[in-house]
């Protein structure tokens, strides 16, 4: 079904995803209404698909960007601290950032979104991206939006303790430094490569398909770790070499 979604402007797009139920929350419609996906996506920019963006790596589905806003919506209220972990192209960083930032990027928040990939050629691509638009620009010079090299699954210390963390790419497991840096109440939204064995850390050992795993942190600091559906992304792993 949500191959049937793709639009021939940014709007209609949105509203094909919306009307097909896709997209459910209408703050998740207007954050997505509010990115237009042609200055992240090279080609095909208003297709439901997946497209290349260089370096191996994808811009994800927007079905796919729906669903994660959809899955966090609870935990990206205005000013939330959110990471974004293999943030590719930055699309879903720039709709994250309209979620938790709000109407003014100058208020007097802790509002912030820290997004990070390993190819440094895809970091400058994502900050060359937001630039495009005024309120990119604008979320760029106030530091709402924050784009950093490094390896994701060491998350960002400095940052934390988030509300919500989304990651990009397939984990081989749900790092239990990701969870730490999780605010009690918080959510992390990750894909993961494996079956579901939990080993007594908590982590997954490797086995069949690719699941994305709801993390909730409680209040009282418990977690609690939930196989929500099947999905296929690009793996979470090393750098790769020059
Ligand atoms: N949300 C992005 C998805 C990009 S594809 C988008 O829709 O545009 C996944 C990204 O994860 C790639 O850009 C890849 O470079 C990045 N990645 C893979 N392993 C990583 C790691 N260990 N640390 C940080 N980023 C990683």
């Amino acid at each position: 079904m949500a191959w049937y979604c793709s639009g021939s402007t940014n709007s209609e797009l949105i509203e094909n995803l919306s009307k097909t139920g896709l997209i459910k929350n209408e703050r998740v419609k207007k954050a997505m209404l509010g990115v237009d996906r042609a200055h992240y996506a090279p080609s095909r920019a208003y297709s439901d698909s997946p497209q290349p963006i260089g370096h191996g790596a994808t811009i994800s589905a927007p079905h796919m960007h729906g669903h994660a806003c959809e899955y966090l919506i609870n935990f990206l209220q205005p000013g939330s601290r959110v990471l974004d972990i293999g943030s590719g192209s930055g699309y879903l960083t720039h709709v994250l950032a309209n979620l938790v930032i709000g109407p003014s990027s100058t208020s007097q928040c802790n509002c912030q979104v820290i997004a990070i990939d390993h190819i440094p050629e895809l970091v400058e691509l994502s900050q060359n991206n937001m630039r495009k638009s005024k309120q990119g620009r604008e979320y760029l010079s106030h530091g709402r939006v924050k784009f950093i090299t490094g390896d994701g699954r060491l998350g960002w210390k400095e940052g934390a303790p988030y509300d919500a963390i989304h990651v990009g790419a397939a984990a081989e497991q749900l790092h239990p430094i990701l969870i730490e840096q999780l605010r009690a109440p918080g959510r992390m939204f990750i894909p993961v490569n494996a079956e579901g064995n939990e080993t007594a850390t908590g982590s997954l050992r490797l086995g069949g398909g690719q699941y994305i795993w709801i993390v909730d942190k409680k209040e009282d600091g418990s977690v609690h770790k939930e196989k929500v559906f099947q999905v296929s992304y690009v793996p979470l792993t090393d750098r790769p070499k020059k």
